[in-house]
């Protein structure tokens, strides 16, 4: 059955769903917690990009000395998501996830868990494109929107504006676009190559030097890696052991989906679970949630607000954004231009070919709808 449009907006405005349950004071192993040092509260309705990795104009860099914000893309992908959880639980922090919204379909009860456990869930394009510079204008906002249309669907509850570009792979136009919906970029600091390293222990290694050698910073990792997974309950403790303090970002409000696309998905997986005999395809259970991370704790870290001041954008063409802009039902702009070229440092990271050879484990758009959700 189709959940009508207005269950999911009903619930736009609720502030729980991005309030986390931070759980530090009774967390299951004090000794061992890393926990959260401080939130830095989001207000992205300016459009403010973050972290060093783009050519572009971006924010001052918002983290003090030694602390760090832990990131994962590309999933959900249960078998590699859960033990993910299962340690940042573990070690009582908190991370971002940038869902691809394809993913989120798959395993939607997957987001509503990393949700439930207090992290912070924002999106990665809808199908994951390798590079969005490669596309119109047009596909490149759909794809955006399209992502978090689906990632708020999964979730049953508004997400974060906060997206990563596919590769890192930014442009002034798409910025412009964001910066009038109200979205935060967020590139990164540190890239740990968990994309590229199977060895758990390289990673750990390459990962913690990096980290030393900025000091902290914004830490890219994916959550559909089995060295990721393996790895992370060690980088945690040595982040621990180092000194290193842990940063959570969580938004001011939430995103608004664009209810045109919000309504297809719904649609496409009202059919899908039709095909099915009205029976979604089983997704994996998760073990209990523990109640250290569910509880409401009293002692919530310090809470820094956040507010850039819009930054001058301009589409393609030379129109100035408008961080204000009020937003469509329709869909996304149509402005047709040659995409911006990427940069050779970009191309040497992010082959089509590495692309390919990482997302072989990605289900198709096909599989989604042929039930999986
Ligand atoms: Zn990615």
């Amino acid at each position: 059955m189709t959940r009508p449009i207005v269950a999911l907006t009903s619930l736009l405005l609720s502030a729980a769903a991005i309030s986390p349950a931070l759980g530090a004071k009774t967390c299951a192993h004090p000794d061992k917690a890393l926990g959260v040092s401080r939130i830095i509260e989001i207000d992205t309705k300016s459009g403010p990009l973050f972290g060093e990795f783009t050519k572009l104009e971006k924010e001052p860099r918002f983290l003090g000395p030694k602390e760090v914000v832990l990131t994962f893309d590309d999933g959900p992908l249960p078998r590699y998501t859960k033990p993910i959880l299962d340690a940042l639980d573990q070690f009582c922090t908190k991370a971002t996830f940038f869902n691809v919204g394809e993913m989120a379909m798959a395993y939607p009860n997957m987001v509503k868990e990393v949700i439930a456990r207090g992290h912070t869930v924002g999106a990665h394009t809808w199908s994951h494109p390798m590079n969005l510079r490669h596309e119109s204008l047009a596909k490149a906002e759909d794809q955006i929107e399209r992502g978090f249309a689906a990632v708020t669907l999964a979730a049953g509850q508004p997400v974060a504006p906060f997206f990563r570009f596919p590769g890192l792979s930014d442009s002034g136009p798409m910025l412009a676009y964001l910066q009038e919906r109200g979205i935060a970029a967020f590139t990164v600091d540190i890239i740990s190559n968990d994309s590229y390293i199977g060895s758990p222990q390289r990673l750990i290694q390459r990962t913690m030097a990096q980290i030393a050698h900025r000091n902290g910073g914004i830490v890219l990792f994916h959550d559909i890696k089995a060295s990721t997974a393996k790895a992370l309950p060690t980088i945690l403790a040595d982040l621990k052991k180092g000194g290193y303090k842990i940063v959570m970002l969580r938004p001011k409000s939430t995103y608004t989906p664009l209810p045109v696309l919000t309504a297809e998905l719904e649609a496409k997986r009202a059919k899908a679970e039709e095909k099915g005999g009205g029976k979604p395809k089983p997704v994996p259970t998760f073990t209990s949630i523990a109640p250290s991370t569910l509880e409401a704790a009293n002692s919530e870290p310090a809470v820094t607000e956040l507010a850039p001041e819009p930054r001058e954008r301009t589409h393609v063409g030379g129109t100035p954004a408008t961080a204000t802009a009020p937003v469509t039902a329709t869909a996304p702009v149509t402005t047709e231009e040659p995409a911006a070229q990427p940069t050779t440092h970009h191309k040497r990271r992010y082959s089509r070919r590495a692309h390919v050879t990482k997302y072989n484990t990605v289900p198709s758009l096909g599989a989604i709808v042929s039930g999986s959700f």
